[in-house]
């Protein structure tokens, strides 16, 4: 029978098919002793499990086909190694169960590969991946990381970090919905940027059983759990009149009255560019470019894969707008060799244009490959620090771009209050700013974008965050410089209209959101969208201030 459920949607449109359960990582088996006669079950049990284990490997490597294969096909020889399946049945033989003795097998294992040179070294991450598996399997849990799945699925997960979701397969995940995060965590925005439905701070999601099937509704928040016959033809009604909707406008983003307000897109890396550039961005307001980071633990990107990296990006849009934000490590966003490991609040610690500054080379290697990258191309080039606090900040960032030699636009994201507040004094330094509108709500509410329990104080229709929106934007006007917005506050259609109104340049926006926006702002003039503006600060809460908007933008 349907039931349903509800938590906070963040990726419009609907998707309807069976939930995949992202693992979690691979608990330690407790170290009970088992009966001397159920030994010899324990060790077949061991041995069908790796079996097991390796024969996936293998297959998904056949699959996968490459490089990728010559990697899952070692993962099963060691899988398979005759010594480590020794060492399981003899601790199994001494009371272990076999899922601890795959665990202590694994781990002594573990320790002469890590102690033995560089190279072994590096495939430590590898033994740990087949350990967990074959755990998971003798467990009956799923597998940790990535469903294996060659069939589309919904995704479930307590919440999703970027470096879980670079492994994702696009053309896998028909949804997400997760029990933490909030409108601004990661599972939020990638979402968005993969334009698939996604509901999160939905309490319970993780206990959905493996298999069920549930359609999502990302504008609603609404999951309904084995949907009906009439359920299943209402959602595909209603997502085939707003395809058609969207699908009737186009063109640069304006207001009915012709005030032109570009829209932009916020994008990872250049798989993102095609997305983009079909949605009709007028440019890149926010290139976060720490996706690029997390390939390798250890390092940075060489200057060379950089230049590579964002001269595609840049190609994409000629004689357009592209914003590169300079890397964003530390809090939400931890690199290991750039982030302190030991910091008790990290988010109010070094991170962003912090870490960079005390990692100058790192910051220096980026600024140099952003100006190669754009040198004899005719885009507007723009660079941005995250994080920045104050006017001091601003000249530190604007001082280390000349030194660069960058012929850029140097601006400065708003994502602490001290940087709304004090907005004119930083544009003494830089030429624009762009409001994150994530991080702002964060600091402004001391509310964690990552804690799904506290979501309500995430949500970017908080009066208080509107008028730091206003103080920035107003800031920006007076100096005669723009103000644009690249949190996720853009890519809610009604709020696009109403930041318009607040007085802020541009938009930017996960790509699959720009169609809903445009086609809102089209609707209503620039003194509807400030009537909206000013209806929705005068109000206390989050829900007054969007009830209110809409009461004006629909003439009630
Ligand atoms: C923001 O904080 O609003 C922002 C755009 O940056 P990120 O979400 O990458 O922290
Ligand atoms: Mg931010």
């Amino acid at each position: 029978m349907e039931t349903t459920l509800r938590g906070v949607g963040v990726s419009h449109g609907v998707a309807i098919g069976e939930v995949r359960h992202m693992g979690t990582a691979v608990l330690e088996p407790p170290a009970k002793q088992i009966p001397a006669d159920e030994a010899p079950r324990e060790q077949a049990r061991a041995r069908q499990a790796v079996e097991a284990v390796a024969n996936d490997l293998i297959a998904r490597g056949n699959l996968a086909g490459g490089e990728a294969q010559a990697v899952l096909e070692a993962q099963a020889l060691m899988a398979q190694d005759p010594e480590l399946m020794a060492d399981v049945e003899r601790r199994i033989a001494v009371g272990s169960s076999a899922e601890r003795a795959v665990y202590d097998a694994f781990a002594s294992y573990r320790a002469l590969l890590a102690n033995a040179g560089e190279y072994l070294a590096g495939r430590v991450a590898d033994l740990d991946d087949v350990r967990n598996r074959i755990v998971a399997r003798l467990l009956g849990v799923p597998m940790p990381g990535v469903p294996d799945s060659d069939e589309p699925y919904v995704l479930i997960a307590r919440d999703l970090a970027p470096a879980d979701t670079a492994l994702l397969d696009p053309s896998l995940v028909l949804g997400f919905v997760t029990e933490e995060g909030g409108p601004t965590s990661h599972s939020a925005i990638l979402a968005r940027a993969l334009g698939v439905p996604a509901v999160v701070a939905l309490p319970g999601a993780t206990e959905l059983a493996e298999g069920t099937v549930v359609a999502v509704d990302g504008s609603t928040g609404d999951i309904y759990v084995d949907p009906g016959k009439d359920r299943r033809a209402e959602l595909a009604k209603a997502a085939e009149e707003r395809r058609a909707a969207l699908a009737a406008t186009s063109g640069p983003g304006a207001t009915s009255d012709g005030h032109k307000v570009p829209l932009l897109a916020n994008v990872g890396g250049p798989a993102d560019v095609e997305a983009a550039v079909k949605a009709g961005a007028e440019g890149v307001g926010l290139f976060r470019t720490e996706f690029l980071f997390l390939d390798d633990s250890k390092n940075a990107p060489s200057e060379e894969k950089q230049v590579e990296a964002y001269r595609q990006v840049l190609e994409a849009f000629p004689e357009g707008r592209v914003v590169v934000r300079v890397l964003d490590a530390g809090a939400d966003k931890p690199l290991e060799f750039l982030t302190p490991a030991d910091e008790p609040n990290p988010a109010l610690g070094v991170r962003g244009l912090r870490t960079l500054l005390a990692h100058p080379d790192v910051l220096h290697t980026q600024l140099r490959a952003l100006a190669r990258a754009a040198e004899g191309l005719p885009v507007y080039l723009e660079v941005m620090a995250p994080m920045v606090a104050d006017r001091v900040d601003a000249k530190a960032f604007a001082d280390a771009c000349r030194e660069a030699g960058l012929h850029a636009k140097f601006g400065a994201m708003v994502e602490i209050p001290s940087a709304a507040l004090r907005a004119r004094s930083i544009l003494q330094e830089v030429e624009f700013l762009s409001l994150g509108t994530n991080d702002l709500a964060q600091y402004t509410f001391a509310a964690d974008r990552q804690v799904g329990s506290v979501s309500r104080l995430q949500d970017p229709w908080q009066p208080a965050l509107l008028d730091l929106v206003a103080a920035a934007a107003e800031a920006a006007r007076a100096e005669g410089k723009s103000c644009g917005v690249c949190g996720e506050a853009a890519s809610d259609p009604l709020l696009a209209c109403v930041l318009t109104g607040l007085g802020v340049t541009s938009l930017s926006m996960g790509a699959a959101s720009l169609p809903y926006v445009r086609a809102t702002l089209a609707k209503y003039t620039l003194a509807q969208c400030e009537r909206a503006a000013a209806a929705a600060r005068a109000t206390d809460t989050a829900d007054e201030a969007r009830r209110a908007a809409q009461a004006v933008l629909s003439g009630e």
